[in-house]
């Protein structure tokens, strides 16, 4: 068992009832305490601890690291010194905060320094993402989605079951939970016309992902195995990669996704790392046909992730409208990454890889609206009696994740957006 993993452990500090974030768990992120300097940190329940101020008083001396190496405004340097030392770093900490610890806990001016109070941190993005690469990795996702737009006994395109199919997004525009969006404006073809017409979407839509950040890989022209993929990838994250589905209609051929999906995808600030998941792994659904060699993989190589979307209207509350699991993913990570390298393409320290739309079996474990309602045909009813197709002006979006086992509860918080007007 992984050290920091201990299910019996409790910390000195208080951990809440439930909450997202016990010592077992120890994600990794980047905030600001207030008028201090920005730090990367971790979380034990409410408590934002303060890296790099740990690593200046000395509690990481011996694991020879650099020593800015948490001084820094995002985690791709922490990532690229490699999988022993992510793993040492985060053991250190179990130990320190770990209740018979008391080296921390009894220092007043120590903990002053390290310790701070979660809602008087800002948190940022927590890594800095030179690229951004998106599959299509649900086979329920990708059966909906041909069903209502091509044919019910031919949803998934012939290439499906023998290739993760993925693209590559756009980097810019990925926020940190907290921040809110504008309604994107475009072209679009409304039905029965002849030309397109211009303005903000009519159907503005989440997808429901989790996405894994990698560390560096291999030098250009060289894979990554499936083997070797658990080296390269850090943690993972809970992923809004926002949509505009009309635009995306209109626009979408030949080349696939363009400004229908640019324009803002959204992360949460705690990256948890895979040693913190690997007591949810599990196996995921059997593939048929049989994949190609280097595509072949065995064992528990999916995640129990348990996902939530709510929506709240302007000044309204959460309504909970799908729940999901990362389990139901067809293509695994460690797929995906094999095929992404397997042309010798490189990958970089920080970089995300989004799942695609997670949905499950059935109509409530939907991971967008465009499903959720069905194409627009079925509305959904919010706490309020409000009714929405697609997300509206004010409202606001929540995502959440979290793996329960044994009494250990491994949370990601939430990636949490809200939608304003289009700009005028
Ligand atoms: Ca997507």
């Amino acid at each position: 068992m992984i050290y920091a993993n201990d299910p019996s452990r409790s910390s000195w500090i208080t951990v809440p009832e439930g909450s997202d974030f016990p010592i077992q768990n120890i994600p990794f992120g980047v905030f600001i305490p207030a008028d201090d300097i920005i730090t990367i940190g971790t979380r034990i329940g409410n408590t934002a601890i303060d890296l790099s101020a740990l690593h200046q008083l000395g509690y990481f001396e011996d694991l020879e690291l650099p020593l800015d190496v948490f001084l820094q405004d995002n985690l791709n340097d922490f990532i690229s010194l490699g999988k022993p030392h992510w793993r040492a770093v985060r053991d250190r900490i179990a130990e320190l905060f770990d209740v018979n610890t008391k080296d921390l806990s009894s220092h007043p001016e120590h903990r002053e320094r390290v310790l701070f109070p979660v809602e008087e941190v800002q948190m940022l993005l927590p890594v800095f993402i030179q690229d951004y690469t998106d599959f299509y990795s649900s086979r329920e996702h990708a059966t909906n989605v041909g069903t209502m737009f091509r044919d019910p006994n031919n949803a998934l395109l012939p290439n499906w079951l023998h290739i993760p199919v993925g693209y590559h997004g756009r980097s810019s525009s990925i926020i940190v939970s907290g921040e809110p969006i504008r309604r994107p404006k475009g072209q679009t073809m409304p039905p029965n016309a002849d030309k397109p017409v211009f303005g903000p979407t009519k159907r503005l839509d989440f997808e429901l992902e989790m996405g894994f950040i990698t560390s560096d890989g291999k030098p250009l022209g060289e894979s990554i195995s499936i083997e070797e993929s658990k080296d390269y990838i850090f943690g993972m994250v809970v992923f809004n990669d926002w949509s505009a589905r009309d635009i995306q209609k209109w626009e979408y051929v030949p080349l696939g996704p363009f400004l229908a999906k640019n324009f803002a995808s959204s992360m949460s600030p705690w990256v948890v790392t895979m040693d913190a998941l690997q007591p949810f792994a599990v196996e995921g659904p059997k593939q048929e046909p049989e994949v190609l060699p280097y595509l072949n993989q065995s064992g528990a190589q999916n995640y129990d992730i348990s996902l939530e979307v709510l929506i709240a209207e302007e000044n309204g509350e959460d309504s909970t409208i799908a729940n999901s699991n990362y389990k139901h993913m067809y293509w695994s990570m460690a797929q995906q990454l094999a095929h992404h390298t397997i042309n010798g393409c490189n990958i970089n320290s920080g970089d995300l890889m989004a799942s695609g739309t997670i949905s499950g079996p059935t109509p409530d474990s939907y991971g967008s609206m465009l499903e959720l309602s069905w194409n627009g045909t079925k509305p959904l009813s919010l706490k309020s009696g409000a009714q929405r197709t697609f997300i509206e002006d004010g409202d606001t979006v929540t995502m959440k994740a979290y793996s329960e086992k044994n009494g250990v509860r491994i949370g990601f918080g939430e990636v949490r957006t809200k939608v304003l007007p289009a700009q005028d």
